[in-house]
């Protein structure tokens, strides 16, 4: 640490806010969670239609649930100007789709520390949720939709892969029962020692049926290329390792 340069504290890097085009500019803590008061940096104020300059009509607030920061849920809460074109009459919000989907209730920074619990630290659906201080539903089908929307952008995910984890997510206790998430996750990096878990797949319903009928979908020269696969349960127990000839 000798050589180490230090920069002024700032909430806005150390919370990784920069990368998502926000600016903290109020905090709120307790024991129970943070709240980050946020600006959206880019002004965005010319109209889409006539390139004219709009007038701030007023600002309306976002609530996203950000990554955990201090072992407790971090919530941002972003003021969005919506603004009014004069000749054109047009009305829009300040765009912050570096910061969130559109309609998402996580930022981006919230959804990669969830898939990555997920996926390489083994976290329980219902741990993510705590983390991210939301429901776990809304934890579920967001991290469901974010590993989908990152699996469709990597289809060489299959090459190579000698080791499996499969786990099983419990999610939502209803009167007919629960709902399950299966996550099938390559664990060859982490046997060879170059690298985490990567995401393979994420399929609704329990791991037992899913994984079979997933595993005979997959070609030939995948499914030859599997010596082990390791199958876990809820809450992170090893439920079984066996060898691809005992399943
Ligand atoms: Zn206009």
């Amino acid at each position: 640490m000798r050589h180490a340069t230090f920069a002024s504290p700032d909430r806005t890097t150390f919370c990784r806010l920069d990368e998502l085009g926000l600016q903290v500019t109020g905090q709120r803590v307790s024991a129970q969670g943070a709240v980050l008061e946020c600006r959206i940096v880019e002004p965005d104020e010319f109209c889409e239609s006539c390139g004219a300059a709009g007038l701030v009509r007023d600002t309306v607030t976002r609530q996203l649930a950000h990554a955990p920061f201090g072992q407790r849920p971090t919530t941002l809460l972003v003021r969005v100007r919506r603004y009014r074109c004069g000749p054109c009459q047009r009305v829009w919000r300040q765009d912050m789709t570096r910061a969130a989907e559109p309609r998402s209730k996580l930022s981006r920074g919230g959804l990669a520390w969830a898939l990555v619990g997920l996926v390489v630290q083994h976290l329980t659906v219902a741990r993510i949720a705590e983390g991210l201080g939301v429901g776990r539903h809304t934890a579920n089908s967001a991290v469901l939709a974010e590993g989908r929307r990152l699996l469709i952008s990597d289809p060489a995910r299959f090459d190579a892969v000698a080791v499996i984890g499969v786990d099983e997510h419990g999610w939502r206790h209803t009167r007919f029962g629960e709902k399950y998430v299966t996550v099938v996750i390559d664990l060859t990096p982490v046997r060879d020692g170059i690298g985490p878990a990567r995401l393979l797949d994420m399929v609704p319903g329990r791991s037992k049926q899913v994984f079979k009928t997933w595993l005979e979908a997959q070609t030939p020269v995948f499914r030859d290329g599997i010596q082990v696969v390791g199958r876990r349960v809820r809450g992170g127990r090893e439920a079984s390792v066996r060898r691809q000839r005992d399943l």
